[in-house]
């Protein structure tokens, strides 16, 4: 059954350490139309220049993209090793004619291929705060509202800021402020005909004011999705296969990993599934090095101005 939207609200910096500390009882599904997942996510990369490297895996579903966070010189679009721009679930939501909608920080635009390819954006380019949590809500509603079928992805930045600033208590009030957003969106969303998919690309530590490696918390919320399902361990790069599975969309060229939604089915028809995402991901990605040439028997066209700079 095929749904009409799908919210993708990242929670910046929420690790699951940052997120058991809080009281967080929508996002831990208290209402019953939960399925939840520990998740790897950005593993390293986290907190350099290219730092959005978990949004580029959540858009294109694969494991070898980087991404520069989009501002008034750069687009955020999605680049492998070599240099091509590959593809991401905004650009298949693109040509199946769907909306394209980007809130809160500019990194959500990542996720759908940049901010050339938003039908809509309400980002920090455009003026928004995305750590104060009630603009967050309002953008993210309104947002909602004028979207006929499509893909939202709204990023919060209230946990992440807090982290950096090692303060602690704030952090807590951050976690439990982006429970109160998904509650909001839980009511208003109409879940018969929507897929709210929370993440979070990283974890940050409030003792360091540094990112981490933790995992994550990763839930889907929807109305087929019975009580609350236990995805084991998952991997935030499985975000885009489930987001065109939700749609009945291709799923982006590269993309590997599992459709999550599928998964939950499996789980609530008691059918045997391993809930190991290593095994299914090591044999996609195994697939997936095989055809690509060695990095450095590859002849890349960067064309930058770095890699002139090299030569
Ligand atoms: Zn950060």
């Amino acid at each position: 059954m095929a749904l009409n939207k799908v919210i993708l609200f990242v929670i910046d910096g929420m690790d699951t350490v940052n997120f058991t500390m809080a009281h967080a009882p929508v996002m831990s599904g208290i209402h019953g139309k939960t399925a939840v997942g520990v998740a790897h996510t950005e593993i390293i990369g986290a907190g350099t220049v290219l730092t959005p490297i978990a949004h580029a895996m959540m858009g294109t579903g694969s494991p070898d993209v980087v991404a520069a966070r989009p501002g008034f010189e750069t687009e955020g679009k999605c680049y492998n090793y070599y240099g091509e721009v590959v593809e991401t679930i905004g650009d298949v939501a693109r040509e199946a004619g769907l909306s394209r909608v980007a809130v809160g920080k500019n990194e959500a635009a990542i996720v759908l291929g940049g901010t050339g390819n938003l039908t809509r954006s309400y980002l920090e380019l455009d003026g928004i705060d995305p750590s104060d949590e009630e603009v967050m809500t309002q953008e993210i509603l309104d947002a909602f509202y004028q979207m006929d079928k499509g893909i939202l992805v709204a990023t919060y930045g209230g946990v992440d800021f807090t982290g950096h600033r090692k303060n602690l208590p704030r952090l807590i009030e951050a976690v439990e402020k982006a429970d109160s957003i998904v509650g909001v969106l839980l009511k208003e969303a109409d879940l018969e005909e929507t897929l709210l998919i929370i993440a979070a690309d990283h974890g940050t530590n409030p003792i360091t004011g540094r990112h981490n490696t933790a995992p994550t918390p990763l839930c889907l919320m929807a109305n087929n999705i019975a009580g609350r399902v236990n995805l084991g361990v998952v991997h935030n790069i499985e975000i885009a296969t489930t987001i065109a599975g939700a749609l009945e969309v291709q799923v982006p060229q590269r993309a590997v990993g599992r459709d999550l939604g599928e998964l939950v089915h499996q789980l609530l028809a008691g059918e045997e599934v391993s809930l190991d995402y290593q095994l299914e991901m090591n044999r996609q990605l195994n697939a997936f090095f095989r055809k690509l040439p060695l990095r450095h028997k590859a002849e890349p066209e960067l064309g930058g101005r770095n890699n002139e700079k090299e030569r």
